[in-house]
């Protein structure tokens, strides 16, 4: 696997460089004044430990709380590995509260995969993340504190701003405003629905995701799986195709397969 690199992306943040193979996503320090928010907690202990240790190498401060953008294993499951609070929105706690009862053996994942729970690229992420044994004791942390759209959350001399966004990809995606660098960090909210059939975008879906994102002031948009930040434009483009059904690019990302519904 890769090794976990960090690079400052604007004034106050810093992101991890992302893992395809394993479905390693981007984790985030913003940082202000000696403190620091934690942006999800990777796929698995060993990806949260290799972010945070990187970071301490750094000279970043550790956390004073993580804050999960949705409930998807490959932004929770590392929480068991952090030290501080972890928070996120009712939805995402309420699921993890569910899925932390399940078996991670491999018999019991395919059968989800056979059910249509589970997806089959989620399958192989985590058989390659994790070996067997780990499986057989996954610790999936249900988070301490529950956040709220509007929400101000103080870090050193900044306030990071919560925002609840609509769209296909899960029933809650949480959004995180630095406004001083005009850039929200989105986790997974661009991208399709991976849980009700082939990956896809709805109508209904796709406006919803314009309008939450009309009242957001930032020109800068960190995608958890782009290696590119997305402009405001890219986005309202996207969007735009979307609606249109138009074959997708966004950032790196090629589509080549029909992604509507
Ligand atoms: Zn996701």
């Amino acid at each position: 696997m890769e090794e976990v690199k960090i690079t400052q992306i604007s004034d106050h943040v810093y992101a991890s460089s992302m893992e395809e193979i394993h479905d390693r996503p981007h984790l985030y320090l913003i940082v202000s004044a000696g403190e620091s928010l934690m942006i999800d907690a990777g796929n698995s202990p060993a990806h949260a430990r290799a972010f945070l240790s990187l970071a301490d190498e750094m000279h970043l401060p550790m956390p004073k709380l993580l804050c999960l953008t949705h409930w998807h294993w490959d932004h929770s499951f590392g929480g068991a590995a952090i030290a501080c609070n972890e928070a996120a929105g009712e939805k995402t706690i309420a699921v993890l509260k569910e899925i932390s009862t399940y078996s991670y053996s491999d018999e019991a994942i395919h059968d989800r995969v056979l059910k249509g729970t589970e997806n089959d690229f989620v399958e192989g992420c985590m058989k390659l993340e994790y070996t067997p044994e780990q499986r057989e004791s996954m610790n999936i942390r249900i988070p301490d504190e529950v956040l709220h759209d509007k929400q101000n959350i103080p870090v050193g001399r900044i306030l990071v701003e919560v925002h609840q966004v609509a769209s296909d990809h899960s029933d809650e995606n949480l959004t995180f405003l630095v406004r001083e660098d005009s850039l929200l960090i989105t986790g997974d909210l661009l991208y399709e629905d991976f849980y009700h059939g082939n990956a896809h975008y709805t109508t209904k879906g796709v406006r919803a995701l314009q309008e939450g994102l009309r009242e957001i002031p930032a020109e800068w948009f960190a995608c958890s799986h782009n290696k590119n930040l997305i402009t405001r434009d890219e986005v309202r483009e996207f969007c735009r195709c979307l609606l249109n059904e138009k074959r997708l690019v966004l950032g790196e990302m090629n589509r080549d397969e029909p992604v509507f519904e």
